[in-house]
């Protein structure tokens, strides 16, 4: 048995940042070469120092979904995983056993090989008939910044693109070092110029900066007076959205994985956990803010304010992704990162097999089951708040200035709309949904919502009374 988990950014604001990610999961799913794919999140849930707990299997590799080696590959993934390392991660990654599982952690998944696969045909995307004796390749890249070192994986791109004799020309070029993407004209001579973005996603940059720098109008743009004469620009997608990413990191979980055949068996803790919520499941009970009842060999979830509400007023969902769909957000539209704050939307419900009840409570509540019932069987261990913020580095390094009564006046407006009870600070919980109190939900450890508040508090950004 062996799980794979990805790795994404995530965003406190922003309900589409995670959209990526959830898109090669259920495209690596399909596959069915794992027994199963979990995301988890720098700043959304599952978080990284959950998602570990949230994996079925003792056999875990673990992918970083960036498209360079930075300050998230190196330092804050291992860290916040448990893996005792920091720095630069070497190419046969990084091997642990942490909790009874053997974890398996990549390089990010851009910094493969099989990348120039994907640049290659992300060029033939945009100019179709692209010939080695007239067609110049620019591999463009941000450049360093604070947080990513890509242009080593450009540079390296562009050096074996060279080699392959596709392209008359090949150039690295960047938005943000030199050489810079604006002085295209003067290095490139070849009449046909296709430019693929090694960037993760669609976004600003893409869409606005890398067009308005090069003097691009469109997907197809004419210059016909250049220093070399006409030239035309064929401009496309990013490499970070094209779908043969998902055979990118099938690689690298292949070479992770290595002699490793057999793969692990099912985590113990896990399946206990599992096993006493279909019991609740069954019986009929309520967790969180939610009802589940079984009505003949199938399961429905909804808000438990909407209990008795006929289920032809209420949205229906028959699947565990259309159940992360809809409760993503809260009634005002609003991304919803932690999802035990008290703004789960009214107005659904979803109805579930057994196997897909598991993985459809896992994206309502993610990491709630396996730490509840740790919690139940006194086996979770809480973070105080003094080693949550020590643990901090970059920007977050600042939260170790902040005194009791700062990050408790923050607390206490933060966590007041949780379900979860602030075990990290010294809060006890007697009881569990488990036990029957269906808001009783633990919080082993400040969550990273916290954590960015407590930053903005101390730099004394924080509006009173407002987060
Ligand atoms: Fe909820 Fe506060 Fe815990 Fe974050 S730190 S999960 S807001 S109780």
């Amino acid at each position: 048995m062996r799980s794979l988990v990805l790795i994404g950014h995530g965003s406190h604001l922003n309900g589409e940042s995670a959209a990526a990610v959830y898109r090669y999961a259920e495209l690596i799913r399909g596959r069915g070469l794992f027994d199963e794919v979990v995301e988890g999140y720098w700043k959304e849930e599952p978080s990284l120092r959950q998602v570990l707990k949230t994996t079925a299997s003792t056999d875990v590799t673990v992918i970083p979904m960036f498209i360079s080696e930075g300050y998230f590959t190196e330092t804050v993934i291992p860290r916040e995983l448990g893996l005792g390392h920091q720095g630069p991660v070497p190419p046969e990654g990084i091997a642990r056993v942490l909790g009874g599982r053997t974890v398996r952690y990549t390089l990010p998944y851009g910094v493969h090989p099989s990348m120039r696969d994907v640049i290659v045909e992300r060029a033939r995307e945009a100019l179709p008939d692209l010939d080695a004796a007239d067609t110049a390749l620019v591999v463009l890249g941000h450049g360093t910044t604070r947080n990513e070192n890509s242009n080593r994986v450009i540079y390296e791109n562009a050096q074996a693109l060279r080699g392959s004799g596709l392209f008359a020309e090949v150039h690295a070029l960047f938005l943000d070092e030199d050489p810079k993407v604006g002085t295209w004209p003067e290095k490139i001579t070849a009449p046909r110029v296709v430019v693929v973005p090694f960037f993760a996603s669609e976004g600003w940059h893409t869409l606005e900066t890398i067009p308005e720098d090069m003097g691009l109008t469109g997907d197809v743009t004419e210059f016909p007076d250049t220093p070399h004469g006409p030239q035309t620009v064929y401009y496309a997608k990013p490499v970070g959205t094209h779908p043969a990413v998902a055979d990118v990191i099938l690689h690298l979980a292949e070479e992770a994985r290595g002699a490793s055949e057999r793969g692990g068996d099912e985590d113990r803790a896990w399946h206990a956990a599992w096993q006493a919520l279909v019991s609740l499941a069954r019986r009929g009970g309520r967790l969180g803010e939610v009802l589940i009842s079984a009505q003949s060999g199938v399961y429905e979830v909804r808000h438990a304010l909407d209990e008795g509400r006929p289920g032809s007023d209420l949205t229906t969902v028959v699947t565990p992704e259309g159940l992360r769909d809809l409760t993503r957000r809260d009634e005002g539209g609003n991304h919803r990162p932690v999802h035990t704050l008290r703004n789960l939307p009214r107005g659904w419900r979803a109805v579930l097999s057994e196997d897909d009840l598991v993985r459809g409570v896992h994206f309502l509540y993610p990491a709630v089951v396996e730490e509840t019932y740790a919690h139940h069987c006194r086996t979770l261990r809480a973070t105080p708040w003094p080693t949550t913020a020590r643990r901090q580095t970059g920007i977050y390094s600042r939260v170790q200035r902040a005194t009791p009564e700062q990050v408790e006046h923050v607390a206490s407006e933060v966590c007041a709309n949780c379900l979860r009870t602030r075990l990290w600070a010294g809060e006890t919980l007697a009881q569990t949904f488990f036990s029957g109190v269906p808001g009783a939900i633990p919080c082993a450890e400040a969550c990273t919502l916290l954590v960015a508040e407590v930053r903005e508090e101390v730099s004394g950004k924080r509006g009173a009374g407002g987060h």
